[in-house]
């Protein structure tokens, strides 16, 4: 799998994630609406953070289940973190921060997060 490195844009969060990106999500919500992210799922053990954890602020909205991390300097949002159904913690990856990813070249799927 490919090695990517991400950040957020003043470079106070800075990851690497173990991934081949194909596909990916925008959502409806009133979160990624706003924030305009496109994002894509991996096991949290896939990513690991470069910069110290305290660096990070977390935003939690509605069930608080996701932890919607953002840097406290510049406000990139650069990944979330959360708990799949099974148990598997996992990230989801904003691919807007991640500059090797192709966004073109990615297939998207509207999730329709607003009704969930
Ligand atoms: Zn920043």
């Amino acid at each position: 799998m490919a090695r990517h490195e991400g950040s957020c844009h003043c470079g106070r969060i800075a990851f690497e994630v173990e991934a081949d990106f194909q596909d990916a999500i925008t959502c409806n919500c009133s979160m990624c609406r706003r924030a305009g992210t496109i994002l894509a799922f991996v096991p949290r053990a896939a990513m690991t953070l470069k910069t110290p954890a305290d660096d990070v602020a977390v935003y939690r909205f509605g069930s608080r289940t996701i932890a919607h991390v953002f840097c406290p300097t510049c406000g990139i949002k650069p990944f979330g973190e959360g708990v799949a159904p099974d148990g598997t913690e996992m990230a989801a990856i904003n691919l807007r921060c991640v500059p090797d990813v192709d966004l073109d070249a990615l297939n998207i799927t509207a999730h329709d997060g607003a009704s969930a």
